[in-house]
């Protein structure tokens, strides 16, 4: 049989295909960066459609795992936990989630105010702000009430994340109750069309694994892209808002996540060098949902039961985001001090917790969602990012560094994933006893 026979020696494909991945992706940002700083240093701002394309291609199928990738893993997720568990672990993961994301504003805040990083707007053209030119038209009551789908196939075709998490939730947790049924017809069709799922899910795996080979070129065509256009410059204030937010990533880790693990009687040390890997991998892909097999590994690795990480990590990588929520609070600062020569009020301050939060619920797991979400923060405390005002200038400068800031965020995003998920799991007894309990 095919896959019995030995991997052929030499040739510069096996070679590419034998060699770490997560190396070739780092290789792959260094040389991006180079190639971006050179052209950049000699006027080349953009790259030929054609080199773009590479990086196109990259979020492109990043992007067409998506759905089907969280339809999967949150079907089975939730119908692989026993109906009690479900509200076990759902509630209490869900709780952590939303007080994680709280403490990353008020982190974003906090590193806002004490670096007030901010811009000489004067030099904001009307080219930077074309790119912001979409305004936030949601608010938070109807990120709220969107959640609940009106069409599950509209839902679907237009990608709306949220409402496909919600609806996958539901069937997940109704099959639940199907496999445990007293009518052995119903066990029978609920079995069944969980193994339909269950090969989803698995098949998603493997495509995601092919796209992480293709990683490393994407990677360095799009990092290649961010420092072609930036160059040198604004790149004080935005090199203000990249070390705030980075400064509030670390202060995070060590403050919150260092703080629950020891809460919960949780191994830092062998925690964080299992969550090595989705971490670096979250780092250069920008996003969560591509890194969920990674993080179902460490989770796994470090002995959290199948059941919890299932249902937690999907459900993590789409509704948790510690790093997103960090990011919104300095770029909130940073949009309002630019444009507008004075730090956030203590009820602007208080309404972007609370729709920071909600956001970054509301975000994707995917590379650059949570630039989308900032608009609706800044929509909630009223000073919405229309097309043409100085505001959409400031906003389109930190678009401009969005790749950067994302990679530090989505690697935020996914140790928060795996460090409540452990914590929820410790709590409940689904974290096996040798591995990380002190
Ligand atoms: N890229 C982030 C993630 O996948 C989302 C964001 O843009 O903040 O977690």
């Amino acid at each position: 049989m095919a896959a019995n026979n030995p991997p052929k020696k030499g040739g510069i494909f096996r070679a590419y295909l034998n060699f770490n991945v997560l190396y070739k992706i780092l290789i792959g940002l260094v040389i991006g960066a180079i190639a971006g700083v050179i052209l950049a240093a000699n006027g080349v701002t953009s790259l030929p459609a054609w080199i773009s394309m590479f990086g196109t291609i990259f979020t492109r199928l990043l992007k067409m795992i998506i759905i089907p990738m969280i339809v999967g893993s949150l079907v089975v997720g939730a119908s692989s936990v026993s109906p009690a568990t479900v509200g076990k672990v759902g509630i209490r993961i869900i709780l952590i989630y939303l007080l994680t994301s709280a403490f990353g504003v008020i982190i974003g805040l906090l590193m806002g105010n004490i670096f007030q990083p901010h811009a000489e707007l004067a030099q904001v053209t009307e080219m930077a702000a074309d790119a912001a030119g979409k305004t936030a038209e949601s608010n938070v009551w109807e990120v709220i009430s969107n959640i609940i789908p009106t069409s599950v196939l509209t839902s679907l075709v237009n990608e709306t994340v949220l409402q496909v998490i919600f609806f996958s939730l539901v069937f997940g947790l109704c099959l639940s109750y199907m496999k445990v049924s007293d009518d052995e017809r119903i066990r029978e069709i609920a079995h069944t069309t969980f193994n339909v799922f269950d090969c989803l899910a698995e098949i998603m795996m493997k495509v995601v694994r092919g796209i992480m080979q293709y990683a490393p070129i994407g990677v360095a065509v799009l990092i290649c892209e961010v420092f072609a256009k930036n160059g040198a410059k604004v790149a004080g204030a935005l090199l203000t808002v990249t070390i705030a937010c980075f400064l509030g990533y670390i202060i995070h880790v060590v403050l919150v996540y260092g703080g629950l693990l020891k809460l919960y009687k949780i191994k830092i040390a062998p925690f964080f060098k299992e969550a090595r890997t989705p971490f670096i991998t979250a780092f250069v892909t920008r996003s969560s949902n591509g890194t969920l097999p990674t993080t179902m590994t460490a989770a796994e690795n470090l002995g959290v039961d199948k059941e919890v990480y299932a249902f937690s990590l999907p459900l993590g990588a789409t509704i948790n985001m510690d790093g997103t929520a960090i990011y919104q609070g300095v770029c909130a600062f940073f949009l309002v001090m630019s444009c507008f020569n004075r730090g956030l009020t203590f009820g602007e301050m208080g309404m972007i917790v609370l729709l920071a939060t909600l956001a970054s619920i509301g975000t994707a797991g995917v590379p650059g969602a949570g630039a989308i979400m900032l608009a609706m923060v800044m929509q909630g405390i009223n000073l919405p990012i229309a097309e043409g005002t100085i505001l959409a200038g400031a906003y389109a400068m930190i678009l401009g560094i969005d790749a950067i800031l994302d990679m530090g965020r989505t690697a935020l995003n996914v140790v928060g994933d795996l460090t409540c998920t452990c914590c929820v799991a410790k709590r409940l007894n689904y974290l096996k006893e040798d591995s990380l309990i002190k």
